[in-house]
C-alpha cells in the first residue's frame, strides 16, 4: 500500500522518510499515455516531490517543476499539505531518449528545477536550482547542499513500475551536542540506509515500519504513523471559466471551434466545453 513514513533516529537528530506510492503514480499516468521514459521520469519526480514536501511544514500547494530546452521540457508535479497529488509532464515525442538513458544531460539538456509553496495568508516560498548533476536526485541532493544547508542523502530506485525513496537529514545540532559525534552517528545512519537492498525495498512482505527497524534498530528509531498519499485533481470548470472570461472579448473569440470552446486539464485530461451564452 502507497505510503509516506517519518522517522526519526538518535534522539531526533536525524530524522528521515520512507516514501512507496505505486497506487498515485500508477492513476496519475493512467491519465495520459506517456512513453516508458516519460512515465519512469514522472514516477521519480512525483516521489522526489513527496520527499521535499515532507521536509517542510506548509498549509498549502507545494510545487515541483523541471523546466528545461531538452526532449523533455516540463515535468510539474503538486502535492498538498493533506498528500493530494497530481503531475503531468510535455516532450517532444520523437526526441525522447531510451528509457536506460534516465540522466538529466538526455532527458534535458540544460535546465532548473523550480520549488514553490502557495498557502493561504503567507508569502509564496520559492527555491530554484540549475539541474546540477547527473540525476533529479542529484540536483535535489545539491538543492538541499547549496540552499538550505542540511546533510542530506536520499536513494530512489526504480523497478518494473515501482519507485522508492529512502530520505536522512541531520537537524540542527542541539545545546552540548559534541558536532564530531553527531558527524559520526549520521555516518553510521547513512551506510545502514544505503545498505537497503532492492530485494528490501520492493517486497510486499515488509511494511515500511518493519524495513525501517531492519535497518536502524540500533540507531533509537521512532517511526511515525504512515499517511496515504492519494492522486486527486483540484480542477473545476468554474476556474476554467474564470480564466477565459479574464481574457478580452476577441481573445476568446478566436478559441472557438464549431461554436464552442474545448478546454481540457493538463494533470487529469478531463475536458471541459464553453459557449457563447456560458460568457454571457
Ligand atoms: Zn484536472
Amino acid at each position: 500500500m502507497d505510503s509516506i513514513t517519518s522517522f526519526i533516529l538518535e534522539g531526533a537528530r536525524f530524522r528521515g522518510v520512507y516514501i512507496g506510492a505505486d497506487k498515485v503514480v500508477q492513476d496519475i499516468l493512467d491519465c495520459h499515455s506517456y512513453p516508458l521514459v516519460v512515465q519512469k521520469i514522472l514516477g521519480q519526480s512525483i516521489i522526489l516531490a513527496l520527499a521535499l514536501a515532507q521536509s517542510i511544514k506548509y498549509q498549502g500547494v507545494f510545487s515541483f517543476q523541471v523546466r528545461s530546452s531538452g526532449p523533455v521540457q516540463s515535468l510539474f508535479v503538486n502535492v498538498t499539505h493533506d498528500k493530494q497529488v497530481r503531475a503531468y509532464a510535455v516532450y517532444e515525442e520523437e526526441k525522447l531518449p531510451t528509457e536506460d538513458e534516465l540522466t538529466n544531460e538526455a532527458l534535458f539538456g540544460n535546465g532548473e528545477l523550480l520549488f514553490s509553496v502557495t498557502q493561504l495568508g503567507q508569502e509564496p516560498y520559492q527555491g530554484i536550482i540549475s539541474l546540477t548533476g547527473k540525476t533529479l536526485t542529484d540536483t535535489v541532493l545539491d538543492y538541499f547542499r547549496l540552499s538550505e544547508q542540511i546533510k542530506t542523502d536520499l536513494i530512489l530506485r526504480q523497478k518494473e513500475g515501482k519507485t522508492r525513496c529512502l530520505m536522512l537529514q541531520q537537524m540542527p545540532l542541539k545545546e552540548g551536542d559534541d558536532a564530531e559525534e553527531v558527524a559520526s552517528l549520521y555516518e553510521t545512519a547513512d551506510v545502514l540506509m544505503n545498505s537497503v537492498k532492492d530485494a528490501e525495498l520492493f517486497t510486499d512482505k515488509l511494511v515500511p515500519e518493519q524495513l525501517l527497524y531492519r535497518l536502524f534498530h540500533a540507531n533509537d528509531l521512532t517511526v511515525y504513523e504512515p499517511v496515504v498519499p492519494h492522486f486527486s485533481c483540484s480542477c473545476h470548470k468554474d476556474q476554467m471559466k474564470r480564466f477565459l472570461s479574464r481574457l478580452t472579448d476577441q481573445e476568446r473569440e478566436e478559441l472557438y471551434q464549431d461554436g464552442q470552446i474545448m478546454t481540457e486539464c493538463q494533470f487529469c485530461q478531463t475536458q471541459y466545453v464553453f459557449k457563447h451564452e456560458d460568457f454571457n
